[in-house]
Protein backbone atom coordinates (compact mmCIF):
# COMPACT_ATOMS: atom_id res chain seq x y z
CA UNK A 1 0.00 0.00 0.00
CA UNK A 2 1.32 3.01 -1.10
CA UNK A 3 0.42 6.04 1.19
CA UNK A 4 -0.41 9.36 -0.83
CA UNK A 5 2.36 11.87 -1.34
CA UNK A 6 1.46 16.02 -2.33
CA UNK A 7 4.38 18.35 -2.65
CA UNK A 8 4.50 21.52 -2.90
CA UNK A 9 7.11 23.31 -5.27
CA UNK A 10 6.74 26.95 -4.57
CA UNK A 11 9.33 27.73 -7.16
CA UNK A 12 11.45 30.93 -6.76
CA UNK A 13 8.41 32.92 -5.14
CA UNK A 14 8.01 34.35 -1.22
CA UNK A 15 10.46 36.42 1.13
CA UNK A 16 10.70 34.72 3.96
CA UNK A 17 8.19 37.44 5.36
CA UNK A 18 5.35 36.10 2.92
CA UNK A 19 6.29 32.47 3.23
CA UNK A 20 5.64 32.37 7.34
CA UNK A 21 2.24 34.10 6.35
CA UNK A 22 1.30 31.62 3.62
CA UNK A 23 2.13 28.36 6.43
CA UNK A 24 0.27 29.85 8.58
CA UNK A 25 -2.44 30.05 5.99
CA UNK A 26 -2.66 26.51 5.06
CA UNK A 27 -0.80 24.86 8.40
CA UNK A 28 -4.11 23.87 10.50
CA UNK A 29 -5.62 22.55 6.76
CA UNK A 30 -2.34 20.25 6.40
CA UNK A 31 -2.52 19.16 9.67
CA UNK A 32 -5.51 17.56 9.74
CA UNK A 33 -4.94 15.34 6.81
CA UNK A 34 -3.01 12.60 8.41
CA UNK A 35 -3.46 10.40 5.90
CA UNK A 36 -1.58 12.15 3.21
CA UNK A 37 2.49 12.45 2.97
CA UNK A 38 2.49 16.26 3.13
CA UNK A 39 5.30 18.05 1.53
CA UNK A 40 6.30 22.22 1.23
CA UNK A 41 9.92 23.01 -0.99
CA UNK A 42 9.83 27.21 -0.87
CA UNK A 43 13.21 28.80 -1.37
CA UNK A 44 16.40 28.28 0.08
CA UNK A 45 16.41 31.15 1.73
CA UNK A 46 12.52 30.48 3.85
CA UNK A 47 14.01 26.71 4.55
CA UNK A 48 14.96 28.12 7.79
CA UNK A 49 11.93 30.02 9.24
CA UNK A 50 9.39 27.17 7.83
CA UNK A 51 11.29 24.58 8.93
CA UNK A 52 10.76 26.13 12.79
CA UNK A 53 7.20 26.99 12.15
CA UNK A 54 6.61 22.94 11.10
CA UNK A 55 8.86 21.55 14.12
CA UNK A 56 6.54 19.24 15.78
CA UNK A 57 4.30 18.84 13.15
CA UNK A 58 4.48 15.78 10.46
CA UNK A 59 4.36 17.80 7.40
CA UNK A 60 7.94 17.67 5.70
CA UNK A 61 10.30 19.99 4.56
CA UNK A 62 12.26 20.11 0.73
CA UNK A 63 14.37 21.92 -1.46
CA UNK A 64 13.94 22.53 -4.74
CA UNK A 65 17.31 21.76 -6.09
CA UNK A 66 21.18 21.09 -4.39
CA UNK A 67 24.82 20.43 -5.61
CA UNK A 68 25.82 16.92 -5.60
CA UNK A 69 29.71 17.97 -3.92
CA UNK A 70 29.77 17.82 0.07
CA UNK A 71 32.00 21.31 -0.18
CA UNK A 72 33.74 23.74 -1.75
CA UNK A 73 35.01 26.50 -4.49
CA UNK A 74 31.20 26.22 -6.26
CA UNK A 75 29.60 29.65 -5.98
CA UNK A 76 25.87 29.63 -5.52
CA UNK A 77 25.78 25.99 -5.05
CA UNK A 78 23.82 24.49 -1.31
CA UNK A 79 25.32 21.16 -0.69
CA UNK A 80 24.23 18.03 0.49
CA UNK A 81 24.45 18.94 4.22
CA UNK A 82 23.21 22.67 4.30
CA UNK A 83 19.88 20.76 2.87
CA UNK A 84 19.89 17.81 5.83
CA UNK A 85 19.86 20.35 8.40
CA UNK A 86 16.48 21.43 7.94
CA UNK A 87 14.86 19.15 5.13
CA UNK A 88 13.86 15.75 4.65
CA UNK A 89 13.47 15.72 0.85
CA UNK A 90 15.04 17.40 -2.37
CA UNK A 91 13.46 18.20 -5.58
CA UNK A 92 16.09 17.06 -8.14
CA UNK A 93 15.67 17.35 -11.95
CA UNK A 94 12.80 19.66 -12.00
CA UNK A 95 12.23 19.98 -16.23
CA UNK A 96 12.93 24.19 -15.10
CA UNK A 97 16.48 23.03 -14.12
CA UNK A 98 16.86 20.83 -17.13
CA UNK A 99 15.69 23.47 -19.55
CA UNK A 100 17.13 26.86 -17.90
CA UNK A 101 19.96 25.53 -15.74
CA UNK A 102 21.48 22.70 -17.91
CA UNK A 103 20.88 19.72 -16.20
CA UNK A 104 20.86 16.64 -17.34
CA UNK A 105 20.56 13.26 -16.44
CA UNK A 106 23.99 12.48 -15.74
CA UNK A 107 23.62 15.70 -13.05
CA UNK A 108 20.33 14.31 -11.91
CA UNK A 109 22.18 10.75 -11.26
CA UNK A 110 24.78 12.27 -9.43
CA UNK A 111 22.31 14.62 -7.38
CA UNK A 112 20.31 11.60 -6.51
CA UNK A 113 23.04 9.34 -5.43
CA UNK A 114 24.31 12.67 -2.95
CA UNK A 115 20.87 12.77 -1.65
CA UNK A 116 20.42 9.49 -0.62
CA UNK A 117 24.11 9.45 1.06
CA UNK A 118 23.25 12.10 2.92
CA UNK A 119 19.71 10.67 3.73
CA UNK A 120 17.61 12.67 1.99
CA UNK A 121 14.63 11.64 -0.34
CA UNK A 122 15.00 12.73 -3.67
CA UNK A 123 11.58 13.47 -5.89
CA UNK A 124 12.92 13.08 -8.80
CA UNK A 125 11.71 15.09 -11.43
CA UNK A 126 11.15 13.40 -14.96
CA UNK A 127 9.07 13.77 -18.37
CA UNK A 128 8.99 14.55 -21.73
CA UNK A 129 8.78 17.91 -24.28
CA UNK A 130 5.47 18.96 -26.09
CA UNK A 131 7.83 18.25 -29.30
CA UNK A 132 8.94 14.86 -27.65
CA UNK A 133 5.14 13.97 -26.82
CA UNK A 134 3.73 15.41 -30.40
CA UNK A 135 6.36 12.82 -32.03
CA UNK A 136 5.29 10.00 -30.00
CA UNK A 137 8.80 9.47 -28.18
CA UNK A 138 6.88 9.91 -24.65
CA UNK A 139 8.49 6.02 -23.57
CA UNK A 140 11.58 6.32 -24.83
CA UNK A 141 12.58 9.80 -22.80
CA UNK A 142 10.81 8.90 -19.32
CA UNK A 143 12.72 5.44 -19.69
CA UNK A 144 15.59 7.23 -20.57
CA UNK A 145 15.40 9.78 -17.88
CA UNK A 146 15.11 6.89 -15.35
CA UNK A 147 17.69 4.74 -16.83
CA UNK A 148 20.15 7.22 -16.32
CA UNK A 149 18.86 9.44 -13.79
CA UNK A 150 18.98 6.55 -10.99
CA UNK A 151 21.53 4.91 -12.43
CA UNK A 152 24.14 2.57 -9.75
CA UNK A 153 21.43 2.85 -7.35
CA UNK A 154 20.41 -0.46 -5.29
CA UNK A 155 17.03 -1.91 -5.16
CA UNK A 156 16.88 -0.25 -1.37
CA UNK A 157 18.09 3.50 -2.34
CA UNK A 158 15.58 3.23 -5.00
CA UNK A 159 12.59 2.09 -3.02
CA UNK A 160 12.98 5.35 -0.98
CA UNK A 161 12.27 6.95 -3.84
CA UNK A 162 9.63 9.50 -5.34
CA UNK A 163 9.27 9.61 -8.73
CA UNK A 164 6.92 13.07 -10.32
CA UNK A 165 6.14 12.28 -13.51
CA UNK A 166 5.56 16.18 -14.91
CA UNK A 167 4.70 16.46 -18.86
CA UNK A 168 7.16 19.56 -19.74
CA UNK A 169 3.84 20.85 -21.57
CA UNK A 170 1.92 20.96 -18.47
CA UNK A 171 3.88 22.72 -16.15
CA UNK A 172 2.88 26.51 -15.47
CA UNK A 173 0.32 26.06 -18.77
CA UNK A 174 -2.93 25.46 -17.44
CA UNK A 175 -2.70 22.59 -19.95
CA UNK A 176 -3.05 19.23 -17.63
CA UNK A 177 -2.83 15.92 -19.22
CA UNK A 178 -5.56 13.83 -18.65
CA UNK A 179 -5.43 11.33 -15.54
CA UNK A 180 -6.02 8.09 -18.30
CA UNK A 181 -2.64 9.58 -19.96
CA UNK A 182 -0.55 10.24 -17.01
CA UNK A 183 -2.00 6.88 -15.42
CA UNK A 184 -0.87 5.14 -18.85
CA UNK A 185 2.81 6.43 -18.57
CA UNK A 186 3.37 5.39 -14.95
CA UNK A 187 2.11 1.86 -15.42
CA UNK A 188 3.11 1.25 -18.90
CA UNK A 189 6.68 2.52 -18.95
CA UNK A 190 7.49 4.40 -15.34
CA UNK A 191 6.94 1.16 -12.82
CA UNK A 192 7.78 -1.03 -15.55
CA UNK A 193 11.51 0.52 -16.15
CA UNK A 194 11.56 0.46 -12.13
CA UNK A 195 11.24 -3.29 -12.55
CA UNK A 196 13.84 -3.75 -15.28
CA UNK A 197 16.67 -2.37 -12.96
CA UNK A 198 14.81 -2.99 -9.60
CA UNK A 199 13.02 -5.51 -9.73
CA UNK A 200 8.91 -5.88 -9.05
CA UNK A 201 8.52 -4.98 -5.27
CA UNK A 202 10.78 -1.84 -5.55
CA UNK A 203 8.62 -1.08 -8.52
CA UNK A 204 5.05 -1.54 -7.19
CA UNK A 205 6.26 0.67 -3.76
CA UNK A 206 7.86 3.62 -4.77
CA UNK A 207 5.39 6.48 -5.23
CA UNK A 208 4.95 7.83 -8.35
CA UNK A 209 3.33 11.71 -8.65
CA UNK A 210 1.45 13.59 -11.21
CA UNK A 211 2.62 17.19 -11.83
CA UNK A 212 1.70 19.66 -14.26
CA UNK A 213 -1.16 22.31 -13.46
CA UNK A 214 -3.08 20.35 -11.22
CA UNK A 215 -5.39 22.35 -9.25
CA UNK A 216 -8.22 21.58 -6.80
CA UNK A 217 -10.72 21.51 -9.29
CA UNK A 218 -8.49 18.91 -11.41
CA UNK A 219 -6.72 16.84 -8.93
CA UNK A 220 -9.08 13.80 -7.91
CA UNK A 221 -8.81 12.80 -11.47
CA UNK A 222 -5.05 12.33 -10.86
CA UNK A 223 -5.72 10.64 -7.53
CA UNK A 224 -8.29 8.41 -8.31
CA UNK A 225 -6.09 6.57 -11.37
CA UNK A 226 -4.73 3.69 -9.88
CA UNK A 227 -0.82 3.96 -10.82
CA UNK A 228 -0.31 7.45 -9.78
CA UNK A 229 -0.07 8.38 -5.75
CA UNK A 230 -0.14 11.77 -5.63
CA UNK A 231 0.92 15.00 -6.84
CA UNK A 232 3.51 17.85 -7.09
CA UNK A 233 2.14 21.22 -7.49
CA UNK A 234 3.77 24.08 -8.11
CA UNK A 235 1.51 26.87 -9.14
CA UNK A 236 -1.34 26.15 -6.87
CA UNK A 237 0.72 25.45 -3.78
CA UNK A 238 1.05 29.08 -3.49
CA UNK A 239 -2.67 29.37 -2.54
CA UNK A 240 -3.21 28.01 0.90
CA UNK A 241 -6.89 27.07 0.43
CA UNK A 242 -6.65 25.57 -2.87
CA UNK A 243 -3.42 23.44 -1.84
CA UNK A 244 -5.11 22.29 1.26
CA UNK A 245 -7.47 21.19 -1.09
CA UNK A 246 -6.00 19.20 -3.54
CA UNK A 247 -4.37 17.69 0.17
CA UNK A 248 -7.73 16.32 1.21
CA UNK A 249 -8.83 15.08 -2.33
CA UNK A 250 -5.42 12.87 -2.06
CA UNK A 251 -6.81 11.13 1.26
C1 LIG B 1 5.90 22.10 -10.84
O1 LIG B 1 6.49 23.15 -10.61
O2 LIG B 1 6.44 21.03 -10.59
C2 LIG B 1 4.57 22.16 -11.44
C3 LIG B 1 3.96 21.04 -11.71
O3 LIG B 1 4.02 23.42 -11.67
P1 LIG B 1 2.49 23.76 -11.97
O4 LIG B 1 1.65 22.98 -10.98
O5 LIG B 1 2.37 25.22 -11.78
O6 LIG B 1 2.20 23.30 -13.37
Amino acid sequence: MRKPFVAGNWKMNKTVEQARVLVSEMLPGLQAVKAVERVLCPPFTSLMAIAAMLSGTDIGLGAQNMHWETAGAFTGEIAPAMVKEFCQYVILGHSERRTYFGETDETVNRKVRAALAHGLTPIVCIGETLAENEAGRTAEVVSRQIEQGLKDLTPEQASGLVIAYEPVWAIGTGRAASGEDANRVVGDVIRPTLAKMFGNTVAEGVRVLYGGSVTAANAAEFFTQPQIDGALVGGASLKAAEFVKIVEAAA
